[in-house]
């Protein structure tokens, strides 16, 4: 049984009232196991129960050894909290037709892998500030396979050299995690007023510091996994009054359980199938910084238009292909200044599609290649391999495939690509990437 501190149960009964007992009880009660099915597999199917905000979106009855099954690497799904899902319908109902995305504290992906479902043409900018999170934060983006991304790790500051730029931009804030209790026992632990405090001043830190990045009339989409006012409807309270920003409404007619506070929406355990959570959307009045006009210097990129690997997407004419002598890489022509603009601003990690590595005289096929929804599947040869062989490839042990062709191919699992081996014949070498590889004993 978890034990809550008693001044975090004084102060959420504050808000709740008698219903604090459901709350606590709920508390008690394993959290419910939900995924989020990548389009790149239509038809795709884990459970028969729907997330209701969210299309992708399933509950499973169980929680099985994810890491043990090759689709979650192949990108085919996302594990995901269900109550965060519901950022799926605000952006829907405010932001359908968003251009520039920033979603500004983004790892492990939740909040990122949804957007680049909801808003496949959209260039997005996944930014996570923690450099080791933020590498798990392009692995997980890079699964799921969309084109039109960048990938950084930047302080929120840093986004001052990129004023007006954003047209939607979702801060899902680092937060004391109330709404975590059931599922991290440390965020129970590292509870006190004074840590909700401090949470809230991070909280108006770093939006103050990101907020010139929004153009004026942009969206911006707050989220926390909290209770407390303090880090929720203060914080809006704090976007609207002293930043510059309206707040918008979202009909949730159509859902029970979710709680309209007076400036964002409220998911208990008790009331919903999920965790806690609390998002609000608001639409900048201020004005911004007028964006600096793309000017660059891109010789400073070293790039030359590629001459191999040209045709590794689909559809070919939709993309540029560079090579800077040590990379071959893919930007979609229609991102293709601005993408180029940001990789001369920011750290970034991804930005596009990586297509191929040079290692002395040979190019060797990227793995974002493998895995993006655009890859040129006739331009590859790929092999179907069995449980067993699959996830000892995710290993990255040698797999031996005798009957498949020579050179790099693709391993695939059910249909879907897991990544390249060189295939020597007698045996092939394993190329995929070292720090993905699964640690877990078979
Ligand atoms: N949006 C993610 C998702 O859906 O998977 C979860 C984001 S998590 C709630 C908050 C993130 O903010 C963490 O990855 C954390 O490293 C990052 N963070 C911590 N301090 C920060 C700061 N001062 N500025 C920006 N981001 C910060």
């Amino acid at each position: 049984m978890i034990q809550f501190p008693e001044l975090f149960e004084q102060r959420t009964r504050a808000i709740l009232g008698d219903e604090y007992t459901l709350l606590q009880e709920a508390l008690q009660t394993p959290p419910p196991v939900s995924v989020r099915v990548n389009s790149k597999q239509s038809g795709y199917q884990p459970s028969l129960t729907k997330v209701p905000w969210s299309k992708g979106g399933y509950y499973l009855d169980q929680r099985p050894v994810f890491t043990l099954d090759p689709l979650l690497h192949a990108g085919i799904y996302y594990v995901q909290e269900a109550s965060s899902m519901f950022l799926e319908e605000v952006v829907r109902q405010l932001a359908p037709d968003a251009h520039r995305v920033l979603d500004l504290c983004a790892a492990p992906g939740g909040k990122s892998t949804l957007l680049s479902e909801l808003l496949p043409d959209a260039l997005l900018v996944s930014n996570e500030i923690v450099r080791s999170r933020a590498m798990i934060l392009a692995e997980n983006l890079i699964k799921w396979g969309n084109p039109s991304l960048v990938v950084s790790n930047n302080a929120p500051s840093d986004f001052r050299a990129t004023p007006g730029f954003f047209d939607l931009m979702v801060v899902d804030a680092p937060c004391s995690g109330e709404g975590m209790f059931r599922k991290d026992e440390g965020a129970v632990a590292e509870w006190s007023p004074a840590n909700v405090q401090q949470c809230s001043l991070r909280q108006q830190q770093l939006l103050t510091d990101a907020w010139d990045a929004l153009a004026e009339g942009g969206i911006l989409i707050y989220s926390t996994c909290t209770f407390n006012r303090e880090e929720n409807e203060e914080s809006v309270a704090f976007i609207r009054e002293q930043l510059g920003a309206e707040l918008l409404t979202v009909d949730i007619s159509a859902f029970e359980g979710i709680v309209f506070s007076g400036s964002g929406y409220r998911f208990y355990p008790h009331r919903i199938q999920g965790e806690g959570f609390f998002i609000a959307a608001l639409r900048k009045t201020s004005t911004a910084p007028s964006p600096n006009r793309m000017k660059m210097d891109i010789r400073k990129l070293n790039l030359k238009p590629a001459t191999q690997f040209t045709n590794a997407l689909v559809p070919a004419d939709a993309f540029r292909v560079y090579d800077d002598n040590t990379l071959v890489f893919a930007l979609p022509r229609q991102w293709n200044d601005e993408i180029l603009f940001l990789r001369l601003r920011l750290n970034c990690l991804v930005a596009g599609v990586q297509l191929a590595e040079r290692k002395g005289n040979d190019l060797i096929p990227a793995h974002q290649l493998a895995l993006s929804k655009n890859l040129n599947t006739e331009q590859f040869s790929g092999t179907e391999v069995d449980l067993t062989t699959a996830l000892l490839y995710l290993k990255r042990e040698a797999i031996s495939l005798p009957d498949a062709p020579k050179g790099y191919v693709r391993i695939c699992y059910n249909g879907h690509t897991l990544g390249w081996v060189k295939n020597l014949g007698n045996r092939s070498n394993n190329l995929y990437p070292q720090h993905w590889r699964i640690r877990m004993n078979l």
